[in-house]
């Protein structure tokens, strides 16, 4: 089986720096990225995977993964722009998986759709969004899809939103290792003026509060239940911590952010710290949020 049968020759990379893809600007190389531009294709490249022995990684937007300094042994199946097209339809949002999830809030916006104001600020891809069931200022991704077209063991299906297993930052999607290809939101008729200017102040809320000007993957960790793990990091005396050029930001202690020239091995060991001092002071273990790719323990 040959990959170039399956994709373009402009859609397959070798040993690609994965520092350029994520929104931390760190980790080490990929031996093989590929950037489908069709939904047929991305079964045909799970098969040829399993048939070489390779692993496969599904990255969208990088803004929500901290990739090894190492880099990662396998394909990564980056769902970017060549898989991006947006359209609505009555109260209906049909957004393919490498779309920008707040590209999909604008596109709402534009239809005075109301529902999706929550993630015009949010990095990720909607392929991403779903996976994570991303959410802000009470806002979620459980809350508007309708459903999600996905790759599960080699089978395109369709998943209806009461059957993802939506929780806190999770899906049916993580758990069985799914494949987003696109995803279908139901919103309700809106006034443009009252959406626009919900996007715009919680945009300003955002750029208040985080550390937007530094490479970041957000939240680092989620919120604990019962506590902030900004506050709890911030009262164990960590804020403005770093290990090399990452840092806790002295902006939002739940942000780690890079300063410059961090590592992964810099963000992971700051990570670790983070965790032991929280734990050791409030008995509360932080989780990441972040996914960690690669190998981080050697
Ligand atoms: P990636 O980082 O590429 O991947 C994250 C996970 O999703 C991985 O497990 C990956 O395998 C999986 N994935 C990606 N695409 C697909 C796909 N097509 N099919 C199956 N799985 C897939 N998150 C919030 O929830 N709320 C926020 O307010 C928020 N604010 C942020 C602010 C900043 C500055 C940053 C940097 C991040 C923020 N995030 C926030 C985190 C991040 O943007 C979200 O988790 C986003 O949904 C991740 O999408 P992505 O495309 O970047 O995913």
């Amino acid at each position: 089986m040959n990959l170039h049968k399956i994709l373009p020759d402009n859609c397959i990379f070798k040993n690609i720096n994965l520092s350029d893809y994520t929104s931390m600007h760190t980790g080490g190389p990929a031996d093989l990225l590929v950037t489908p531009d069709s939904e047929d294709q991305i079964p045909e490249i799970f098969e040829y995977a399993r048939k070489s022995g390779l692993s496969v990684f599904v990255m969208g937007n990088g803004s929500n993964i901290l990739v090894s300094d190492e880099g990662y042994r396998g394909i990564i199946l980056h769902i970017g722009k060549k898989m991006s097209r947006v359209e609505s339809e009555g109260n209906h949002i049909y957004a393919q998986a490498g779309s920008l999830i707040a590209s999909v809030a604008r596109t709402a916006a534009e239809n005075n759709l109301t529902g999706l104001e929550f993630a015009s600020g949010i990095p990720g891809s909607t392929g991403g969004a779903v996976c994570m069931n991303a959410g802000a200022y009470g806002g979620e991704i459980s809350q508007v899809l309708e459903y999600a077209k996905v790759v599960c063991n080699g089978s395109i299906l369709k998943i209806p939103a009461c059957d993802m297993a939506f929780g806190y930052r999770k899906s049916i999607i993580q758990e069985k290792e799914m494949t987003v290809l696109s995803a279908a939101f139901r919103l309700s008729a809106g006034n443009n003026d009252s959406i626009m200017s919900l996007m715009s102040e919680l945009n300003n809320r955002r750029h208040e509060k985080q550390p937007l000007q530094y490479p970041s993957c957000g939240s680092f960790f989620k919120r604990p239940c019962g506590f902030y793990a900004g506050a709890l990091i911030e009262q164990a005396g960590l804020k403005g911590f770093s290990v090399g050029d990452a840092q806790v930001s002295e902006k939002h202690a739940g942000f780690i952010i890079n300063r410059g020239h961090a590592t992964s091995t810099q963000v992971y060991s700051l990570m670790r710290h983070i965790q032991e001092s929280v734990y050791t002071r409030f008995n509360v273990m932080l989780e990441p949020e972040v996914k960690l790719i690669g190998n981080f323990e050697s």
